[in-house]
């Protein structure tokens, strides 16, 4: 059968769908089980307080004015770095600390306890490259469950995975623009917009993204375990 070319472009854009490795390969070991989409930056691993002492050892530092990198990360003269030297520092950062990031308080406990009643899926937007050495973190905190990185918004992802899955879903995220994304794609997916960095915290002006707010790890599991209940 030959395609035009215009034919194959799209067929091309329908498989493709900016994850590592593709979620074709995703394999749910008990279809019973719903299953729990969880971020890991500042969800699983403790990334802004690594990533500030980083800055710090780097003669940069934080500014705390809102929420996001860009704008915030000032040099000693206290101006703001470009959007390249951002994203130099940040695969600086991925590069030297993925593997050494402490964990989020009761991350690795919950997760595990949450396995027994759940399928878990990883899905981190850490740059491809880093893959490996997220990999090797995971299985270190005793956290080996199916890991994907995914680049840009999650939606896609999270609708993709609901057409492979057809059970009930939670996705977590410290992100509204990923809980939005979400939401957006497949409205049925259940969202915890979870935050534990305190600092973070206090600059969310608006927490009523997606279906629950959290802070601590000990109430996603709460909210989890009780709607869960509840169906
Ligand atoms: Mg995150």
């Amino acid at each position: 059968m030959s395609y035009s070319k215009k034919e194959r472009l799209s067929n091309l854009a329908l498989t493709l769908h900016n994850t590592f490795p593709e979620l074709d390969t995703l394999q749910i070991n008990n279809i019973h089980k719903p299953l729990i989409i969880c971020d890991a930056d500042e969800v699983i691993f403790d990334f802004m307080n690594s990533f500030e002492k980083f800055l710090h050892s780097n003669s940069l530092h934080f500014s705390w004015n809102s929420y996001a990198l860009d704008g915030n990360i000032l040099n000693d003269k206290k101006k703001a770095i470009s959007k390249n030297e951002i994203h130099e520092i940040i695969q600086n950062f991925f590069k030297k600390k993925t593997t050494s990031m402490e964990l989020v308080k009761d991350a690795s406990y919950s997760l595990r306890a949450l396995a027994d009643r759940f399928n878990i899926v990883i899905l981190s937007n850490i740059p491809f490259q880093f893959y490996e050495k997220r990999k090797k973190a995971l299985i270190k905190y005793n956290l080996n469950f199916p890991f994907f990185a995914n680049k840009g918004p999650k939606g896609k992802a999270v609708k993709h995975i609901s057409k492979i899955y057809k059970g009930d879903l939670w996705f977590i995220d410290d992100s509204p623009y990923q809980v939005k994304s979400v939401k957006l794609e497949t409205e049925k997916t259940n969202t915890i917009l979870f935050i534990s960095n305190k600092k973070l915290e206090r600059l969310m002006n608006n927490k009523n993204y997606g279906d629950f707010f959290s802070n601590t790890w000990k109430k996603n599991v709460q909210i989890i375990s009780t709607r869960k209940n509840n169906l």
